[in-house]
């Protein structure tokens, strides 16, 4: 298991990218090709997967003095992954290797006119190359190699912060590779014409995705409040050529906002990464595109996300749902036992099951995505269990049958004083069973000598099954 939150801490003049006049150096002049995204729109979370190889390469000078760690690169790619999964484009993080040179490794050595020299050192053909250099390398802060493109170059000082956490600059970075231009492309730099801030051109000025608001900003860190657009500074553009406000979001990854308020893409911003990454050929050496119908977490019952089998439920009726990525085709449900109703519309499942009873349900669907995928899914009641000897005298058994698996088992299990109506004994259960604390691991064993003789009653309560019922058992203690 690699973990990846050894964060090593760094010694940095400065959080700001935009110190030493450090910026995004990709270059923002190039046609506009969305390889068809703005002819269809699909909803990216209910898309397939996309898997991205990237490796990593850590540069430093020829002696291999200020060379980024590898836990500096576990950390960026770790980001990466959490900053991509949401829109369904899995990070698959290949590696890094070591580049020692006094060639690219100085202060200053890479300018924006030879910087792309660098992607051709152990440059892989199969996954995006991050070149990651050491503070001051770059003259200009941190570039991809073109858009969209297969290599870019990030600072050390810009990837992570002072603390030591990866930033969402080299996220900003293979948006670029992804084909993303900036939110404020157009209206703040070349490359398209100027976005109106009622949208109303949005699809074809800008940065050409309609759900990003146009941008006036290409200072970064200007023009904002604690992550807001504000033009509280005279260099501000307030007003598009319509005299409209803008409200640009300078918390989305691809703006100029601070770099600690860089958070998220927009669904549209996805959607184009996602039709580049399917389509432009660039691309296609460093992705997978995934061919399976749902993931191993498909699967909901009572709108709660299965994640292992059996399901412990109470009797009664429940709804199972399949959640496929892309389009279903085809979908099939069967129950073992047979004899057990069940009623099926599309991806969802309805049942009721009873107590001692347990049912198998069986699953294919083929979707846009991939399939014929199965999958099964078992469901239990909870555990039975009987009470004895009632009359008890000295000593009161709970006993459970057949335990194997904690959630079957009910979370407490309590003796309560008919007169008094106060709890007088009680056992977590399922805690007792996860630290082996249950005689036999299967029961709970109450010592009763010491209460006073007469009625009390055996309260058992599920509260983590969904609609369970406590159920409750009289008993009489006796000398
Ligand atoms: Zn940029």
């Amino acid at each position: 298991m690699k973990v990846f939150y050894l964060f090593t801490a760094l010694a940095v003049a400065s959080l700001a990218w935009s110190a030493n006049g450090q910026t995004c150096g990709t270059n923002p002049n190039v046609p506009n090709n969305d390889f068809g995204a703005s002819s269809s729109y699909a909803d990216p979370t209910n898309d397939c997967e996309i898997r991205v190889n990237v490796f990593i390469h850590l540069v430093g000078r020829s002696d291999g003095s200020n060379r980024p760690s590898s836990s500096h690169a576990y950390n960026i790619a770790y980001k990466l992954g959490t900053s991509f999964s949401p829109w369904k484009i899995t990070i698959d993080y290949l590696g890094y290797d070591e580049i020692n040179s006094d060639t690219y490794g100085l202060p200053n050595s890479l300018t924006l006119f030879n910087y792309t020299n660098l992607f051709s050192v152990n440059a892989h053909s199969n996954a995006i190359d991050i070149y990651v250099v050491p503070q001051g390398t770059t003259t200009f802060g941190a570039a991809a190699a073109a858009i969209p493109s297969k290599a870019l170059v990030v600072p050390l000082d810009l990837a992570v912060n002072a603390s030591g956490f990866p930033t969402e600059v080299t996220s900003h970075e293979l948006g670029h590779c992804f084909n993303l231009f900036h939110t404020f492309h157009g209206t703040a730099e070349g490359g398209s014409t100027p976005e109106l801030a009622n949208g109303s051109n949005n699809t074809t000025a800008g940065d050409f995705i309609p759900d990003t608001p146009a941008d006036p900003v290409n200072t970064i860190g200007a023009c904002v409040n604690n992550c807001s657009y504000s033009p509280n500074w005279l260099q501000c553009n307030t007003t598009d050529a319509n005299g409209h406000s803008y409200a640009a979001d300078l918390t989305n990854i691809m703006s100029y906002g601070p770099i600690n308020c860089l958070s998220h893409y927009t669904p549209h911003q996805a959607h184009r990464m996602r039709t580049a990454l399917r389509n432009a050929s660039v691309l296609a050496g460093v992705r997978t595109l995934a061919s399976s119908a749902f993931d191993n977490n498909a699967i909901t019952v009572d709108n709660v996300r299965v994640t292992s089998t059996p399901v412990f439920v109470s009797p009664g009726s429940h709804s199972v749902r399949l959640n496929t990525f892309g389009n279903l085709q085809s979908i099939s449900w069967s129950a073992n036992p047979s004899w057990i109703p069940i009623y099926t519309l599309g991806a969802q499942c309805d049942f009721t099951i009873s107590s001692g009873q347990s049912l198998t349900l069986n699953v294919t669907a083929t979707t846009s995505c991939g399939g014929p995928q199965s999958r099964s899914i078992s469901f239990s009641v909870p555990y039975s269990y009987k009470v004895y000897p009632n009359t008890a005298t000295n000593v009161l058994n709970v006993e459970f049958e057949k335990v194997e698996y904690e959630e079957g088992l009910p979370d407490e299990v309590a003796l309560i004083s008919e007169r008094s109506q106060k709890i007088v004994r009680s056992v977590k259960v399922r805690e007792a069973f996860r630290n082996k604390n249950l005689e036999n691991q299967s029961k709970v064993v109450f010592d009763v000598k010491n209460l006073a003789r007469g009625r009390y009653y055996l309260k058992v309560n599920s509260d983590h099954l969904r609609n369970s019922e406590s159920s409750t058992t009289r008993i009489l203690l006796v000398e």
